[in-house]
């Protein structure tokens, strides 16, 4: 396993319990993974009352049909099971009155679905497993960076790891790799995400020949707070929270007139965009008025949030509304895979949000991912499972670890060349600048070129510390490879889809164009270039139809 998030601690959890040898390898401590930082909660039909058809239907709509709804009907039909199975295991949930699992309602959701545990959900759900992790005797590898998979005559054999807190690298011979590394996010200057959360595990499946699929669907979540990017769920709005502009209008009544602030999260992104560049934001932002919730709801149900509005901008949201405005929040895009977490190439699996199903299409609904994480996770440890069952082991290729030390030594030995960090400056720039919420041709070519330039940059860079023990600079050089890649598919596949599809919005191509683009965009990196291709959609129960709100 690569990846102690929860997708990766959940898919190997169910390869210990297949009676499988599994490690896993993290580069941060795994209770520090992104997972931890969920907020707002899970969903699940688990009423009488709601359906998974529902779920499904909403989920697809969510995804302006974008999204493989094959992938969906197993999540939507399997969420209730899983979650159930995660209170087995010791997942504490928030209560309705009658003692149940409570659920509020979420953007793009007809039905209150999403299960929560106040504001922490996250938090809730990844130290159970990591309790189960230990329990099922899986060993861990923690503050061990990998940075290649191996791959030889066409099927995976293990993969390269750096160990932190000596440098030293190492080899890890396995009979299958799930790859469980989470988002992207660090690529934009304003996000939500983890400092961890630098799409390493895409950057080595593009390497390894792997495609990725729809990686121009970019999340931008609402609200996030002014300056710093944190989160403020959208629990506070499923709670009741309005959105208001400069003149105290709520201004999402003009926007998406029936549901309003529970729009799906392009809507509400674009709204609040619109408002802001027309003039009526307040200091570049919108607020996010919870007053009328009362004291006693706020402390209750949205602790968190309440503390991070005051220790990161100075309001208490009992008596002041927030200061938000729309950042980056999620990966669509990522690995592409099937249902059961196979990419093309034997014995390599993935799960999570480093993967593409496709659930989410081109907009994923909130609390749909942690549903993600948990569902695949567990069916990517049972295909890899049964792969090692059936397969004999192959031998590691004696050349990996030379080359790789290699190129780690000629890294550590440049004596001059330019910082890395004022490359990740540019890329942050370009991306958030050139590659956002509205999008057209001339930006986006703009974006393309700055990135380019960017990667040649980088070919020549030179690391400030050059020494063998927790050489953090190294770590992000490294990352910073991956992500410059991972920035230039998301820009070549944006700059091709001539429409507008859920988070993808061209002013220059403002309609969703079906004849055309309904179909998945594959990114191949091949002799260090990038080249696209294209993929159906699985359309089985809803037919493509208008999107409104
Ligand atoms: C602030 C915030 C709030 C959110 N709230 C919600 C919510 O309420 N509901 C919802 O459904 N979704 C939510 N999401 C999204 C959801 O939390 C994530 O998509 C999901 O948790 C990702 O899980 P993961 O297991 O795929 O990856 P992560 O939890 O990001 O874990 C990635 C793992 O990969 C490891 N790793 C990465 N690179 C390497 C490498 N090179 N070598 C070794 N290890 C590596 C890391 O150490 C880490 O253990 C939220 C996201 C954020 C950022």
């Amino acid at each position: 396993m690569v990846g102690a998030g929860l997708a990766g601690m959940r898919a190997a959890i169910e390869a210990a319990r297949s009676g499988l040898d599994v490690a896993i390898v993290s580069k941060i401590y795994p209770v520090r993974s992104h997972s931890v930082a969920a907020q707002g909660g899970i969903n699940a039909a688990m009423k009488a009352t709601d359906s998974w058809e529902a779920h499904m239907f909403d989920t697809v709509k969510g995804s302006d049909y974008l999204g493989d709804q094959d992938a969906i009907e197993v999540m939507c039909r399997q969420a209730p099971s899983d979650i159930l199975e995660l209170e087995k295991m010791g997942a504490v949930f928030s209560r309705d009155s009658e003692g149940n699992i409570a659920q509020r309602p979420f953007g793009g959701a007809g039905y209150p679905r999403t299960c929560y545990l106040a504001d922490r959900t996250g938090h809730g759900m990844l130290h159970v497993m990591y309790e189960q992790l230990l329990k099922h005797g899986v060993f861990i590898y923690d503050e061990w960076h990998v940075l290649k998979l191996v791959v030889e005559d066409g099927s995976a054999r293990g993969l390269i790891a750096i160990e932190l807190d000596t440098g030293k690298l190492h080899r890890l011979h396995s009979k299958s790799v799930i790859i469980a590394t989470g988002g992207y996010g660090r690529v934009y200057r304003t996000t939500t995400n983890a400092l961890s959360s630098t799409g390493d595990g895409m950057g080595l499946a593009l390497d390894a020949g792997l495609a990725l699929m729809d990686m121009e669907f970019v999340q931008f979540h609402p609200t996030v707070l002014a300056r710093t990017g944190i989160l403020m769920t959208e629990g506070a709005r499923g709670e009741g929270g309005f959105l208001l502009n400069s003149k105290g209008e709520r201004f999402m009544e003009k926007y998406a007139p029936k549901v309003k602030e529970l729009a799906s999260r392009d809507v509400v992104s674009r709204a609040e965009q619109t408002e802001i560049e027309e003039g009526r934001g307040v200091d570049g932002c919108v607020l996010l008025d919870l007053r009328h919730l009362g004291a006693e709801k706020i402390k209750s149900k949205l602790s968190q949030i309440r503390a991070l509005a005051i220790d990161f901008a100075g309001v208490d949201p009992v008596t002041s509304p927030v200061p938000v405005k729309p950042g980056h929040h999620y990966s669509m895009g990522g690995i592409a895979t099937d249902k059961d977490g196979r990419t093309a190439i034997p014995g390599l699996f993935t799960a999570g949000e480093s993967a593409c199903v496709s659930v989410h299409g081109a907009n994923r609904l909130g609390g749909n991912s942690l549903l993600e994480t948990i569902v695949f996770g567990r069916r990517a440890g049972t295909s890899a499972s049964e792969y090692c069952k059936t397969t004999e082991a192959k031998p590691f290729p004696e050349s990996a670890l030379k080359d790789a030390c290699h190129s780690v030594a000629t890294i550590l030995k440049r004596e001059e060349g330019e910082s890395i960090f004022a490359i990740k400056k540019g890329m942050n720039d370009a991306m958030e600048d050139f590659c956002g919420i509205f999008r057209n041709k001339d930006r986006l070519a703009k974006g393309y070129e700055k990135i380019k330039e960017l990667r040649e940059r980088y070919k020549k860079a030179a690391l400030v510390d050059r020494s063998d023990y927790f050489n953090n600079e190294l770590l992000h050089y490294l990352e910073l490879g991956q992500m410059l890649d991972i920035s230039e598919c998301i820009l070549l596949g944006a700059m091709n889809r001539e429409e507008s599809r859920g988070s993808h919005f061209r002013t220059d191509f403002p309609k969703r164009d079906d004849e055309k683009w309904l179909k998945h965009t594959l990114a191949f990196k091949e002799n260090g270039e990038f080249r696209l291709d294209y993929r159906d959609v699985s359309v089985t129960k809803f037919k493509p139809e208008e999107r409104k709100y």
